[in-house]
């Protein structure tokens, strides 16, 4: 099985590139509102439970649970994602609260499950750094 990775890459904003930064140190970064507390993501300048503009940065410790996950077996964005074929994508409930977005790890797809315990891992996809996840 290929360990090769593609991926559709973001377009940091202002709002963003602390994250983005921190995923190339291997660091999992959420906001949270100084205001009503909740943790949140993705990055925003204003908290999206209470409207809070004291937003801080905190590291996640990067554990949650699988909330959801889909199997992806055909390619969309061209055959140099062949090799990634098929790929998992995973909804993960932080332990911190958010729900995120995901891919699990080639080695750990074919185990994944609802519930299970996943924490992230970063994988170098060309010049970034990407939080995917584990099982743990
Ligand atoms: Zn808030």
């Amino acid at each position: 099985m290929s360990k090769s990775y593609q991926a559709v890459f973001h377009t940091p904003t202002i709002d963003s590139i602390p994250f983005w930064s921190a995923c190339n140190q291997e660091q999992l970064l959420l906001q949270r509102c100084g205001e009503c507390e909740a943790f949140f993501y993705y990055a925003r300048r204003l908290c999206p439970h209470c409207g809070g503009e004291k937003i801080s940065w905190h590291q996640s410790a990067g554990k949650g649970t699988v909330f959801s996950f889909s199997e992806v077996a055909v390619s969309f964005f061209g055959p140099e994602w062949d090799a990634d074929l098929p790929y998992t994508v995973v909804l993960v409930d932080l332990d911190e609260g958010p729900r995120m977005l995901s891919r699990m790890l080639k080695q750990d797809q074919a185990r994944v499950c609802i519930g299970a315990r996943v924490q992230v891992s970063f994988v170098q996809v060309h010049a970034q750094k990407l939080p995917f996840f584990e099982l743990l």
